[in-house]
């Protein structure tokens, strides 16, 4: 059976830039529905430790001095012409005040810790970062009803946490949303796709939905914000716009699977960068890839590709070594997966993969195909099937430029972010350590991604724009949906939420507006 329903706003999806848009437009009057596909609200930010990368908002100013000239120097020099310029513009200055407007919600909570910027190298580069996080909320605080509407955490094995009865990150950012949406009155549907969205000429008049009871026709008085995440699991598309990876290489929410992007399309929409994505190498479990940001940081690892030499800094930021996995493999010179290698020493000291210093490495992880082991580098190479030769001669190199402290290779522990991740025990380099204490181990690593990146373009205001630049009246767009204002560019900790919340609450300003004229 098909019902009807009416409202001012509604939004697709279920992630951080949905609800913050929700919120936004229900808080200030307007009468939201949010229609999320899967059984969970969250998306990827589930996944997530959610830095929010939103340069020069209050409370990151309680830490630390920082200017817009310098954000923009930063800006300037990282993105190197790509991206656009006016989302940038509305980006910076929408940051602060958005997280203000949240902040006056009581659910609403962040604090700052460091996390260096991604460019160290940059003019206006912030060592300590410029993210900030939601704070961690007992579930009691928000109750076992919501709790229970969160997308749950990845497996150990993929980098999820045991965090007892409390949300952290990105699950603490999504249940604080979500009291707040409940609050302000938002009505969510889960299990409600979007099917088709309704259009007169040139403007969107509502959408069609399904859901558990049937389909949903939803006549929409204001405007649609599409929050629907990328099309990270579309991989037929995702070929066909050059990304040389493969399915089950992808780190986002499985409901990211580009169709809302494609309707869009359908009608008119306009959209660009579709080539890009939050790139990160990630270990290549039997679960699906692993994240482990700290692990390729710590000393005492090098990454090698399957002629057993080193291709990369091994402790660039991830977005950063993610493009030189898919430059090399794009241009012939990197087949995949690369091999993540350390030495008993190594584990001793941090532990491989979330598991705790000293503990072994888990037999199913050696039987499985995961992990694999050798008591000598020969071995090793034998057991990857890569030259031992090579192998031999690339880590004793590595090892010498770890006794010197000076990576002539690939500079690895030259800059303040890779010594951010080193260990400050470890000298003369706090990023490089030798790869020497037999028995040796090795993870396989693939070209991996935070979300795509490229889809509908979008003016200032969050209104996507049609092949002529125009604005398609009565839809928005936020997120991985969007083409991002970032180009080629990954800023620092924090962006991809980050973009996706901005723009959420932009799309939300710009219908209350339109809703009082
Ligand atoms: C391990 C990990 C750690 C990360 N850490 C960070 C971090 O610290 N900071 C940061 O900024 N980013 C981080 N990211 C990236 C970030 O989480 C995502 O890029 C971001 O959350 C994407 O947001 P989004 O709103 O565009 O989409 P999503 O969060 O993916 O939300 C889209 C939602 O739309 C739903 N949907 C899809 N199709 C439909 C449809 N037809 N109808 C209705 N609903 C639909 C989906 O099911 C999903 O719930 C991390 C990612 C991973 C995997």
């Amino acid at each position: 059976m098909t019902s009807s329903l009416e409202c001012d706003v509604l939004v697709v999806g279920g992630g951080a830039g949905a609800l913050t848009g929700a919120l936004t437009a229900a808080t200030l009057g307007l009468d939201v529905i949010l229609a999320e596909k899967t059984e969970y609200l969250g998306g990827t930010a589930a996944y997530a430790g959610a830095g929010l990368w939103l340069p020069l908002n209050s409370v990151s100013a309680a830490a630390f001095a920082d200017t817009r000239e310098k954000v923009d120097a930063y800006i300037a020099a990282t993105t190197d012409g790509t991206g656009f310029a006016d989302l940038r513009e509305a980006y910076l200055d929408a940051a602060p005040e958005m997280v203000d407007f949240l902040l006056q919600d009581p659910s609403v909570e962040f604090h700052w810790r460091a996390f260096p910027d991604y460019y160290p190298d940059a003019p206006g580069y912030m060592p300590s970062g410029r993210a900030i996080f939601p704070k961690p909320l007992p579930d009691w605080a928000i109750g076992n009803d919501l709790v229970r509407l969160i997308r749950p955490e990845l497996p150990l094995i993929r980098g999820g946490h045991d965090t007892g009865n409390k949300l952290r990150g990105g699950r603490a950012l999504l249940g604080r949303l979500i009291q707040a949406c409940v609050r302000a009155g938002v009505r969510i549907e889960l299990e409600a796709p979007l099917r088709e969205l309704d259009t007169r000429p040139g403007e969107v008049v509502g959408a069609c939905l399904g859901g558990r009871d049937g389909d949903m026709n939803v006549r929409v008085r204001t405007g649609v914000l599409l929050a629907a995440g990328g099309f990270d699991h579309d991989i037929d598309m995702r070929k066909r716009e050059g990304h040389p990876v493969e399915a089950g290489w992808q780190m986002g929410a499985p409901g990211s699977t580009g169709e809302v992007l494609a309707e869009a399309r359908r009608i008119g929409a306009d959209a660009d960068l579709l080539h890009e994505a939050w790139w990160t190498p990630a270990f290549d479990t039997p679960l699906g890839p692993s994240f482990r940001v700290h692990q390729r940081g710590h000393p005492g690892s090098i990454v090698v590709d399957q002629d057993g030499r080193r291709f990369c800094n091994e402790s660039l930021p991830y977005d950063r070594i993610g493009r030189a996995f898919r430059t090399g493999v794009l241009n012939g010179t990197l087949t995949l997966p690369a091999w993540f290698i350390v030495d008993q020493a190594y584990v001793d000291r941090y532990g491989l993969n979330g598991e705790p210093p000293r503990a072994p490495v888990p037999e199913e992880w050696l039987a499985g195909g995961f992990a694999y082991c050798g008591d000598t580098l020969d071995k090793l190479a034998a057991a990857l099937g890569i030259p031992a030769e090579n192998l031999g001669k690339t880590i004793e190199r590595f090892n010498g430029f770890a006794d010197a402290g000076v990576d002539e290779e690939f500079g690895r522990g030259d800059n303040a972010f890779d010594l951010f991740f080193g260990d400050p025990d470890v000298n003369p380099n706090p990023a490089l350590a030798p790869v020497r204490t037999g028995p040796f181990y090795a993870l396989p690593m693939v070209l991996s991604d935070l979300g795509t990146k490229g889809g509908l373009r979008a003016d200032p205001h969050a209104r996507v724009l049609d092949e002529s630049g125009v604005p398609i009246t009565g839809l928005y767009a936020a997120g991985n949906i969007m083409a991002s204002w970032t180009g080629s560019c990954y800023p620092g900790p924090g962006a991809p939420i980050g973009s996706s919340m901005v723009f959420g609450y932009l799309a939300a300003r710009h219908m209350v507006d339109r809703a009082q004229k």
